[in-house]
């Protein structure tokens, strides 16, 4: 059994008393949300604070405020179980409420705040292991060790970036506000982000993530899609969050993120322009899943083959924007097939016939020879 190391714990009320905590601790010093994912890493020693600054007893950094119409504001301690069943959330910013609804398993969304998963580590089968596996392996340049096991010539960590929520609140155009010892600032969350898995946050250790603000809803419809192995608990080993501006049946505005396919959120600005001004037709939904495919670049560090989460990034963009042009969930595309028998995978023949997954050449059903269904979660 792995045991928690010895640590302070501190538990400020207010945000002020938190950044200055933080500030007279230094290095020493983490933030603590929920904890659902900081005590695991602890335990493993990948973290190893010898103060926790927790932020559960600050009230002000919990709970919605706001409406669709002026935007909304929540709480960097929101629960994600709050986040993914909130009212306004749920009807107008529906992308997030199935990205929230997602992580993890629901006790781990009872206690995991959505400031924590903005922050939440990036990950990489050579890291997330135990003390004793790292070691006999040699550490890697994340913690403990000077080379990258998955990139041996590479001078940079490529660990995965692996939130549900931030491709989500990337294509909505959510900004984050920070409180450090300098005072606040708010920025776009793109900026919070940056493309490398040690300093995988543009943050100051010190600043704490206090709000997440949303824009005013504005005709914004979305759809976040995740694949990875075990329909609960799992991270994502593919997101695809998709936000559209339509008016009538055209597409106003557009903005489609990959999730885990980098050590940041990754935009897929070429694919989101061919939408504007457009109808979704299949014909474009086509094109579109195309371009999204290209800057798409997993690499062999997490579950599931890289071939395969990449050859997904395309059937998932199709299926959410099927999902955005029906007005449905995209949870209603349970199997590989889309609204009106249609095929979600733009190049598949199996689909093209009879509107029926035949078995091979398709890239919903290679992974592993076996069909995808019971690999994709697409909730
Ligand atoms: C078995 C398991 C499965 C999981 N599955 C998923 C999954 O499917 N999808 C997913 O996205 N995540 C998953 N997680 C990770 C984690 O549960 C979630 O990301 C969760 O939302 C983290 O929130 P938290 O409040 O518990 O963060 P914590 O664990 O408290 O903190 C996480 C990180 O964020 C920092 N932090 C927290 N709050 C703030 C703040 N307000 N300001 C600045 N820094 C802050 C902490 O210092 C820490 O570095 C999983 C974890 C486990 C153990
Ligand atoms: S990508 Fe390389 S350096 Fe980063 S965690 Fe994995 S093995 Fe370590």
């Amino acid at each position: 059994m792995m045991r928690l190391p010895e640590f302070s714990y501190l538990a400020p009320v207010s945000v002020g008393d938190a950044v200055k905590l933080m500030a007279d601790h230094g290095p020493a010093a983490m933030l603590v949300a929920g904890g659902t994912d900081l005590y695991p890493n602890m335990k493993r020693r990948q973290f190893e604070p010898s103060v926790l600054v927790g932020l559960r007893g600050i009230r002000d950094m919990s709970g919605v405020r706001g409406s669709s119409k002026t935007g909304l504001t929540i709480g960097a301690g929101t629960s994600l179980t709050a986040v993914s069943s909130h009212p306004d959330v749920a009807r107008h910013y529906s992308g997030l409420a199935t990205a929230a609804g997602l992580v993890s398993s629901p006790q781990l969304r009872n206690m995991g705040t959505l400031g924590g998963n903005v922050c939440v580590d990036t990950r990489c089968n050579y890291y997330n292991q135990s003390y004793e596996w790292r070691k006999a392996v040699n550490f890697c340049m994340k913690k403990d060790g000077d080379i990258c096991l998955v990139a041996p010539g590479s001078s940079r960590c490529w660990a995965v970036s692996s939130s549900d929520t931030a491709p989500m609140l990337w294509s909505l155009g959510a900004q984050v506000r920070l409180a450090g010892p300098k005072g606040e600032r708010l920025i776009p969350i793109s900026a919070l982000y940056q493309d490398d898995g040690i300093q995988y946050l543009s943050k100051q250790p010190g600043e704490v993530l206090t709000d997440i603000v949303l824009p005013p809803c504005d005709g914004w419809r979305s759809a976040y899609l995740k694949l990875r192995r075990r329909g609960s608990f799992d991270f994502p080993v593919l997101g695809v969050a998709v936000a559209l501006r339509m008016d009538g049946e055209t597409v106003r505005e557009a903005a489609i993120t990959l999730g885990a396919v980098a050590s940041q959120p990754r935009p897929a600005p070429e694919a989101a322009a061919l939408l504007v001004g457009q109808r979704l037709t299949p014909e474009l939904i086509a094109a579109v899943a195309d371009a999204a495919f290209k800057p798409g670049k997993p690499l062999d560090n997490t579950d599931l083959t890289h071939p395969y989460r990449k050859k997904m990034i395309r059937v998932f963009v199709a299926r959410a924007l099927y999902s955005l042009a029906h007005g449905q969930p995209a949870s209603t595309n349970r199997s590989n097939h889309l609204p009106h028998g249609q095929a979600a995978s733009t190049n598949c023949p199996n689909h093209l016939t009879h509107g029926e997954a035949a078995s091979t050449n398709c890239p919903n059903h290679l992974a592993h020879g076996q069909p995808a269904e019971g690999q994709v979660e697409d909730k």
